[in-house]
């Protein structure tokens, strides 16, 4: 059984060749995820009371491959609450349980293929308006077959479930489709206290309230770091606590160097106002980003042009200026993205290709889901 989260809501798909988005009505109290918050401020928008405006707004123009395909709405009413429920197509591992089940061995031209995609998704999000607020590898589905689906229906094991997904043959043909919209907005720019995930949310996410495409964008880069590295750039197990906020703040600039006091000072929210303020800040040191990432791109990438070309695109998007961060559309013409067949033997391939050799292991993917 696949289960996605929203909140602390659980999904399953009960129908095996669907699955459905469940939640508490609109308009009973809701917590948004990565806020920090479950105070309502009436001055600011909200965007996340439903997702089915911004479903709607979105498949009105049309089915995207990259965008999972919402079939329709409806309430239903369990143990006297009413729940409202979303229908999608059936989809199967999320990107981060593929990555984990994986164990980060994708090839490095799967990973360009499922970056071009994550691309157009997002392009194609804000050609329509639309800021997503919370792109991150849970919420990006790979796309399984006919078969798949069927396999499923007619299994008994409910424990498990089994997808033929080669991610180690650079050839392998992955569909990856973003999904959830539960924080999402139609707005060119919007005042929320929303934000994404803290691991992927932007320095305008954390220290203030204003909201616009940009913060997509650097979600992108953080996802990149993450599916190509096989780390989280800024981790976080911890980010409902008071204390964590400046923590969390605190390793973005170490990683990233300091925040520019005068970028987000007018817009700052009070704990923002009084980080940026902190004295400690001033000796905050000045790491070499680029460095970095070269160097943790040359653990996995063999190309020294790649790994370069690698730390180009993600920091194009890690712009603490917002208006500064790469469109989604000029970043699908990078180079790092172009194919390169003479990375086919990095050292990461050599290692997923001996243990795709072993006894009892396969190139195909399996996923163990607890049936809860
Ligand atoms: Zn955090």
């Amino acid at each position: 059984m696949s289960k996605r989260t929203r909140g602390n809501d659980e999904v399953d798909d009960k129908n095996k060749s669907e699955s459905l988005a469940i939640w508490n009505r609109p308009d009973e109290p809701n917590e948004q995820r990565g806020s920090g918050s479950t105070t309502a401020d009436l001055s600011l928008e909200s965007c996340s009371n439903s997702q089915s405006p911004v479903w709607q707004h979105v498949q009105k123009h049309g089915p995207h491959p990259n965008i999972v395909k919402w079939l329709d709405s409806f309430n239903i009413k369990h143990n006297n609450t009413r729940h409202y429920t979303l229908r999608f197509e059936m989809m199967g591992p999320s990107l981060a349980e593929a990555m984990k089940l994986q164990e980060h061995k994708f090839h490095i031209e799967v990973m360009k293929r499922i970056i071009k995609q994550i691309l157009e998704a997002v392009k194609h999000l804000h050609y329509l308006g639309v800021i997503h607020m919370d792109i991150k590898p849970c919420n990006i589905m790979i796309a399984i077959t006919d078969e798949n689906i069927q396999n499923l229906a007619n299994s008994k094991d409910r424990t498990h479930n089994r997808y033929d997904l080669n991610v180690t043959d650079p050839d392998s043909n992955i569909i990856v489709k973003i999904v959830d919209m539960g924080l999402s907005c139609i707005a060119e720019r919007v005042r929320i206290q929303a934000r994404p995930t803290c691991s992927y949310s932007s320095p305008e996410g954390l220290l203030t309230y204003q909201r616009d495409q940009s913060v997509d964008l650097w979600s992108v880069g953080c996802l990149i770091f993450k599916l190509v590295i096989g780390r989280t750039l800024i981790p976080c197990n911890d980010y409902n606590e008071v204390e964590h906020y400046e923590e969390h703040l605190a390793l973005m600039e170490d990683n990233l160097g300091p925040i520019p006091d005068d970028l987000f000072k007018n817009e700052a929210i009070p704990e923002g106002l009084k980080y940026l303020e902190k004295p400690i800040r001033q000796g905050c040191p000045d790491p070499n980003v680029h460095r970095m990432l070269v160097d943790e791109a040359a653990k996995v990438i063999k190309s020294a042009q790649s790994c370069e070309l690698f730390s180009e695109l993600v920091q194009s998007f890690l712009k603490y200026d917002p208006e500064q961060r790469m469109k989604a559309a000029d970043a699908l013409d990078h180079p790092f993205l172009e194919p390169q067949s003479e990375e086919s033997e990095t050292e990461r391939d050599l290692e997923a290709q001996m243990s795709s050799n072993e006894p009892g292991t396969s190139t195909s993917y399996q996923s163990t889901f607890l049936n809860r």
